[in-house]
């Protein structure tokens, strides 16, 4: 099978499952696990932060990024796309009690124009703005990347107004090859950010969130209140460590596989295709006259794993497990398909 259905189906890689083998490891609820210890003060220096927490997902650390950035009854501005609202089963309600500010755009991109009629301080009517949310890369807008004066803008008018500021990075490090910037640079101004080992870096599981160490202390207490004080967890940290050490070298792979599969698919008939900047390409089947749900099934018989996100738009996501032939094929099956 061709599986471009997410970045999250890699397989760990022979030098992860042997570091895994090896990995030192202790009780990390105790602080004890020296593998975890390791993968949390690498993150950190990584992102410029004072401190980093590995969680096990990254639903959980977007959870806790907002949480310690927040009161219950705040707002808290995104994106209507964002993965935070559409993706993570109202965890900001659920947990944090706060209601999502969602903006319309085009391309995922907010700027603090979209935004600043928006933020709002306490009054006796309102929800006071509690943080700002920015995804990057932008996932459902097909993996598009923040240009960085406008992350830098958006933090700089934020913080004059006492907001703090949260970056889902899932996918940092693929926003960081294509801007061509060191991730530090690119999160520099945000409060807390949180990037997966699990998506293009392909670590088995886990995320990090990273931050100003009081905020990151307070959020290991929320980790364990949702369930993620995971004991031995240097057997997954070790993975981590290999993920974001080598991963990020081989991502400007994944990057021309996707733009070749976006060339390939804007040569064909009704097909619309968003920019490819990073790792992940979504376009649209309608003008084809094709449901994505009919082609996820129709290309599967073909041995290509490939879905849609709704009604019209389908994503095909690239990562290391699939080559640039596996990427022809699956588009030498799609153009069969629309053909027949
Ligand atoms: C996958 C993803 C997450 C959540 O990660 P999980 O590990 O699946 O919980 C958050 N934000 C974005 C943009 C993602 O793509």
């Amino acid at each position: 099978m061709i599986d471009l259905r997410s970045d999250t189906v890699t397989r760990p890689t022979p030098a992860m499952r042997q570091a895994m083998f090896e990995a030192e490891v202790g009780d990390d609820v105790y602080g004890e696990d020296p593998t975890v210890n390791r993968l949390e003060q690498r993150a950190a220096e990584i992102a410029g932060k004072e401190a980093a927490l590995f969680v096990p997902t990254g639903t959980m650390g977007n959870t806790i990024g907002l949480q310690i950035l927040t009161e219950h009854g705040q707002e808290v501005i995104c994106d209507s796309r964002a993965h935070l609202l559409d993706w993570e089963l109202s965890m900001l309600a659920w947990f944090s009690g706060c209601l999502v500010r969602a903006i319309p755009t085009e391309y995922g991109i907010l700027t603090w124009d979209d935004m600043k009629e928006l933020v709002k301080p306490v009054g006796p009517h309102w929800a006071p703005t509690g943080a700002i949310e920015i995804e990057n890369t932008h996932n459902m807008a097909g993996g598009r990347v923040y240009p960085q004066e406008i992350i830098d803008d958006i933090c700089d008018h934020a913080h004059e107004l006492g907001v703090p500021v949260h970056m889902d990075g899932a996918r940092l490090f693929n926003a960081a090859e294509t801007a061509g910037l060191p991730v530090s640079r690119i999160v520099a101004k945000v409060d807390t950010v949180m990037f997966c080992l699990s998506k293009a870096l392909g670590a088995p599981a886990g995320s990090m969130l990273a931050g100003p160490r009081k905020l990151i202390a307070k959020g290991r207490l929320l980790r364990k209140r949702l369930g993620g004080g995971m004991r031995q967890s240097g057997i997954l940290a070790a993975a981590g460590l290999i993920a974001l050490e080598e991963s990020p070298k081989a991502l400007s792979v994944d990057h021309a596989n996707a733009r070749y599969i976006g060339e390939r698919l804007a040569a064909m008939e009704g097909i619309h295709v968003n920019p490819v900047e990073t790792n992940i390409v979504i376009f649209d089947v309608s003008g084809a006259c094709r449901v994505p749900r009919e082609l996820s099934v129709v290309l599967k018989v073909r041995g290509v794993l490939m879905n849609g996100v709704n009604d019209k738009l389908m994503r095909a996501v690239t990562h290391y497990d699939v080559t640039r032939e596996q990427c022809a094929e699956a588009m030498d099956a799609l153009e069969q398909v629309l053909r027949s």
